[in-house]
């Protein structure tokens, strides 16, 4: 068994410990695996081992993988802040783009997306704790963001991301990830049909998964530590 594999294991082993907690089915928990940084081949080692989503968070690194893995099928999800010069190469590659924070960004996704393809599937990025140096809007201007985005018709929002302060606190990490939780069942109560609550990473996978993720964003936990750009 390659090591990916192994590690796909214990990450599993995992949220089904965690969805028991919560009374889940872990069915219902997806893996989005985070190759930024890695190579090809760990992206086809993954694949054998079973995962089919892949997270990348800069273009110029992506777009070389996403061509030469074309022929498998991957579904290739945008993760990192959005420059206005890379909109037209993230519309024309991606499936997802889950860190949508701004309306200039997200009109230029929507003119961008080429015709043949479907709908690029958006989440809206939330800075949950409120930090300055963090990307993602203010949860009091999702309800306005999100009606802003319905006349984009070449955009599907699917759901909600975050990325909260990093914290050991497992109580703190669920309060975030809890408040997460209500923004999208706010949004689905007012008639929006969200599917997508992107949340929680290797370190903090427990709690989002008993808060109620249903997308978890791992990467070192899949693929070893990475020397960061
Ligand atoms: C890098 C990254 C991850 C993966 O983090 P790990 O701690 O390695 O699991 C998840 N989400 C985003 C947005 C990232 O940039």
């Amino acid at each position: 068994m390659s090591r990916i594999a192994q590690n796909l294991m214990k990450i599993s082993q995992r949220i089904e410990k965690a969805a028991k907690v919560a009374g889940r089915d872990s069915s219902t928990v997806n893996i989005l695996a985070v190759s930024k940084t890695h190579s090809m081949d760990k992206i086809r080692e993954a694949y054998a081992a079973g995962l089919t989503r892949f997270g990348e968070s800069y273009v110029q690194e992506a777009i070389p993988k996403i061509k030469a893995l074309a022929s498998l099928p991957l579904e290739w999800h945008f993760i990192g802040p959005i420059q206005s010069n890379k909109t037209r190469d993230i519309a024309e590659h991606f499936d997802w783009v889950q860190s949508v924070d701004r309306l200039k960004i997200a009109s230029r996704l929507n003119e961008q997306r080429p015709k043949e393809l479907k709908p690029l599937n958006i989440c809206v990025q939330i800075n949950i704790s409120m930090e300055d140096s963090k990307s993602g809007i203010v949860q009091q201007a999702l309800h306005e963001f999100a009606a802003q985005l319905k006349p984009l018709r070449r955009l599907k929002l699917r759901g909600l991301m975050a990325i909260p302060q990093k914290t050991a606190d497992e109580h703190q990490q669920r309060a975030f990830f809890a408040a997460l939780r209500r923004l999208f069942d706010d949004l689905n109560q007012e008639g929006y049909q969200l599917d997508t609550l992107s949340m929680g990473m290797t370190n903090d996978l427990e709690a989002a998964v008993i808060e109620g993720s249903t997308l978890l964003r791992i990467g070192s936990g899949l693929f070893g530590a990475r020397s960061d750009h």
